[in-house]
């Protein structure tokens, strides 16, 4: 078999040849046959994501070690499964769930592993989809999609499950309230178009680059803002009738917070998603007063992604533009998100 491994933090990843892997107990192989090119593997090749003030998330502190074969996205053929493995569909096609944890703990146990504080992420701690094959340590984690576009479906796993998580987040919330997405990137789209599958009737997109509108409003955006006019977007978001209800933040910078948490009603919510590495301040006054919640979403649990899959099985969730490139070209695609080179989502073919 092949797989892509990063070697060193920032290099370009390397192709490498191996014995294909074995599965033990209750671990699962998996020929794959896609995986998305997510852009936190720029981060994640990179070796850090900025915090803010001039600090770091250091990948290596959080379990990673190299060489590591990356790809959090992934779909594929089911082959095998070792001797503890029950009910393996075998010769069946899967989405993988990518976000697994220890199994042990109380989080893995309820489903929840990407709260898991020993996280063994397929991808960054234990060997994930961009390669021939994949050894997912259960078959929980195999999810049928029969009917999705596989395509569509390997990126239903990372961003569709980051979106979805972050809306769940803002319950309890009518279809009538209004909600504000920041940022309308792969991320952002992806939420407006959840959001209106689910039957919101209200879907503001914050963006800075105008040029995105035009997409967002076909993917069910109702208002744009441009949160760089700092003034006029609180003023926009505080005149909606009612009170804006919920801001789910995919971007993450200081100013795009704070636009947030000045236009949020009374009992609001903030739901913070993006590694931009801005920084939150705010009066505890306030927060008590306006009964404000702040809450950080990271990805989703196995029952969200079921529940994302579902809802793309109604037909109702409107694919995002989506590409595919080689195997060969993943490094390249990563160099080209870095630059903000790409439209929509990119997703490699292994054939
Ligand atoms: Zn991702
Ligand atoms: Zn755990």
């Amino acid at each position: 078999m092949f797989s892509l491994d990063l070697q060193e933090w920032g290099s370009p990843l390397q192709k490498v040849l191996r014995a294909q892997p074995i599965p033990q107990g209750s671990e699962v192989l998996i020929k794959l046959k896609y995986c998305g090119v997510c852009h936190s593997d720029v981060h994640i090749r990179d070796g850090y994501f900025e915090l803010g003030s001039g600090k770091r998330f250091q990948m290596q502190e959080r379990g990673m070690k190299l060489p590591m074969t990356m790809g959090h996205e992934p779909y594929g053929t089911v082959i095998t499964a070792g001797e503890d493995a029950n009910d393996v569909p075998v010769g069946e096609d899967r989405l993988v769930y990518p976000w697994t944890g220890c199994g042990q703990c109380p989080s893995c146990l309820a489903q929840m592993d990407n709260w898991c504080m020993q996280p063994r992420y397929l991808g960054i701690q234990r060997p994930g989809g961009y390669a021939s094959y994949l050894l997912v340590p259960d078959v929980k984690y195999l999810i049928d999609v029969g009917g999705i576009d596989p395509i569509f479906a390997s990126v239903l796993a990372c961003s569709g499950l980051t979106a979805y998580s972050a809306i769940k987040k803002l319950q309890p919330c009518s279809l009538a309230d209004h909600i504000v997405i920041f940022g309308g990137g792969g991320l952002g789209l992806m939420a407006i178009a959840i959001l209106k599958a689910l039957g919101h009737k209200s879907i503001v997109l914050a963006e800075i680059d105008e040029k995105k509108w035009a997409l967002a409003r076909t993917a069910g955006a109702t208002m744009l803002i441009n949160p760089q006019r700092y003034e006029e977007a609180i003023e926009q978001l505080k005149s909606v009738t009612g009170g804006l209800w919920g801001a789910i933040d995919f971007v993450g910078a200081t100013q795009t917070a704070e636009v947030a948490l000045q236009s949020l009603r009374k009992g609001g919510r903030l739901i913070s998603v993006g590694l931009f590495g801005g920084e939150i301040k705010l009066p505890t006054v306030t927060l008590a007063q306006r009964a404000l919640t702040i809450q950080g979403s990271y990805v989703g649990s196995l029952p969200e992604l079921r529940e994302v899959v579902e809802l793309a099985k109604t037909g109702r969730l409107q694919p995002l533009p989506l590409s595919t490139c080689s195997a060969d070209e993943i490094s390249s695609v990563l160099d080209q998100l870095k630059l903000g080179q790409v439209q929509g989502r990119v997703v490699a073919r292994f054939d």
